[in-house]
């Protein structure tokens, strides 16, 4: 394919992309070749061997400020970062990347003992953590939150509740929990091996993830636990809008890569394959399927490039980044379903890279805030509602 005009904006960093994607190529597509075929998760082991090393290189965590252990680079740059993961097809190169398992835009209100403690050992990739937010009736209505927290006479802290949903819980070192205080929702650190912290019931994903249920029984906690140190709403949503729109772009930046590479894969096969004697790409219907992709990639990888610039340049609004949310994730589920369609039964076989991606691209229009809910921001923004 020609130039595309995305790649305009990509220009600025296209070195650090190279060097990412070269470190894929090099070192991660050879490690996934000894992937069991059993199961789609990579073992934790292979997971937390790739983002030490990755870490080591300086992508991982990239955009930290150096002081944290982070590269220092620009959000423009991350977004890039995480679209060559997505676009190279590389089962272990998602992560590589610092994702919901990394070091939390939270963590950044920290307190200096928190950021030493908690921040540091997750940007270098030495650490894992989770978020534990959703409750079995408080999903997108993230607020409506039924786990308490309880002061104690000695100024410490007393969590009850149930959470659902928590991504990494089975192998992260520390939980965020966010309970509603007198003050109202706030974030504590839970260390996993807390005694009274208990994981229930593990869910299964469409793709393999493992989602895990934490029970809140009775959890002791010192009063430093509350991140930032001061209980209440504005504690546990300290990180500001800023790192809301940052977490949403990265979603959309890997969904973009995804479709690239599906549309990639669409293509390579529409000029082999044959059918009626003809290569299957010079029938319309076929040509439909792609150069639709290729539209629609194309004003996702736009859009939400143009936003991770707002954001370096401190002028995003939460508007734009759920804009971008919902058309790269949105678009990734169709390019990802048309691809396969081209693919005809080759793409929907098990072990064929689409049938894998046809079910791992679905969470992508869920986390982050559903496309309902970044709909939602979008009606609000315009006045509605
Ligand atoms: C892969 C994956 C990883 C996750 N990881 C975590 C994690 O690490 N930590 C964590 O705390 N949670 C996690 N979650 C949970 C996730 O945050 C919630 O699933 C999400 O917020 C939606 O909540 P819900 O599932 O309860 O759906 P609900 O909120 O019950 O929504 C059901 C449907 O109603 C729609 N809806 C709801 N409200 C509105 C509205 N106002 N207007 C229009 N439509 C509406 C929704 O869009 C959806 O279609 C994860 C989920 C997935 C799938």
């Amino acid at each position: 394919m020609s130039t595309s005009p995305s790649s305009v904006l990509e220009a600025d960093h296209r070195e650090i992309v190279d060097s990412f994607t070269s470190f894929v190529r090099r070192e991660l597509v050879p490690l996934a070749a000894e992937l069991p075929e059993s199961g789609d998760l990579p073992p934790a082991e292979m997971r937390a061997y790739v983002r030490r090393r990755s870490a080591k290189l300086g992508f991982y965590a990239a955009d930290h400020p150096e002081e944290l252990g982070g590269s220092g680079m620009p959000f423009t740059a991350v977004v890039q970062l995480h679209h060559a993961a997505g676009s190279s097809g590389c089962p272990l190169a998602p992560y590589a990347l610092a994702g919901s398992d990394g070091p939390s835009p939270l963590l950044r209100q920290g307190t200096p003992e928190q950021i030493e403690r908690y921040l540091k050992p997750l940007v270098r990739g030495e650490a894992t953590r989770c978020l534990a937010l959703t409750e079995p009736n408080a999903g997108s209505d993230a607020f409506r939150l039924t786990s308490t927290a309880g002061r104690r006479d000695d100024g410490g802290w007393v969590l009850s509740g149930r959470k659902t949903f928590v991504s990494n819980a089975g192998h992260a070192d520390f939980a965020i929990v966010v309970a509603q205080a007198e003050a109202g929702a706030t974030a504590f650190i839970v260390p996993m091996d807390h005694p009274r912290l208990r994981i229930g019931q593990c869910y299964a994903g469409m793709s393999g993830e493992e989602l895990y249920e934490l029970i809140l029984d009775d959890v002791e906690l010192p009063a430093d636990a509350v991140v930032g140190g001061e209980p209440g709403i504005g504690a546990a949503l300290g990180h500001g809008i800023d790192s809301l729109s940052r977490g949403r772009l990265v979603v959309a930046a890997m969904c973009n890569g995804i479709a690239e590479y599906a549309l990639r894969t669409g293509v390579e096969y529409a000029r082999e394959r044959r059918a009626f004697g003809e290569r299957i790409g010079a029938y319309q219907h076929v040509q439909e399927h792609l150069v639709t992709s290729r539209a629609e990639v194309e004003a996702a990888k736009l859009l939400t490039l143009a936003c991770a610039r707002l954001v370096d340049d401190g002028t995003e609004a939460p508007e734009n980044a759920a804009l971008a949310k919902l058309t790269a994730s949105e678009t990734a589920v169709r390019v990802v379903d048309r691809a396969l369609r081209v693919h005809g039964a080759t793409g929907w076989v098990r072990g064929h890279p689409l049938e894998f991606l046809y079910r791992y691209v679905r969470m992508m229009t869920i986390i982050e805030g559903t496309s309902e809910i970044q709909k939602v921001i979008v009606a609000r923004a315009m006045g509605l509602g």
